[in-house]
């Protein structure tokens, strides 16, 4: 599959004001849009690209404006943080993880609200 990485997106700088986040990375189709982090960086954290290769899986499995339309419904009924494609995607951002000890995957489960959501990932 071929995927592209956009910097400066205008549409992830919509996204980016949406979410009040200082960078935002997020998937149309096949491309990623980057605001507010270079493609340099968003490529050198492994759990983010994860997160946004699972939207592009999504992508492809229910189609393009199909899976649009069911990503606004879905999130319109349950919001961004329960919306079952961000939790698959979040749970596929995380497989980098499975090198942490017990205690702490226990510390992110406890916490799952706490987690950083992509959009907010490089906010330090
Ligand atoms: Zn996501």
């Amino acid at each position: 599959m071929e995927i592209k990485v956009m910097e400066n997106s205008p549409f992830a700088r919509i996204a980016r004001l949406v979410l009040k986040s200082r960078n935002v990375a997020m998937v149309l189709g096949k491309t990623v849009h980057l605001s507010g982090v270079s493609k340099e960086i968003f490529l050198k954290d492994e759990g983010w690209v994860a997160h946004e290769l699972c939207h592009v899986e999504q992508f492809r499995q229910h189609g393009y404006l199909r899976f649009l339309w069911l990503y606004l419904v879905e999130s319109l009924r349950v919001g961004y943080y329960n919306n079952k494609f961000e939790v698959e995607a979040r749970i596929a951002g995380m497989k980098h993880m499975q090198h942490l000890s017990p205690t702490q995957k226990a510390a992110f489960a406890l916490k799952p609200t706490e987690l950083p959501l992509p959009a907010d990932k490089r906010e330090t």
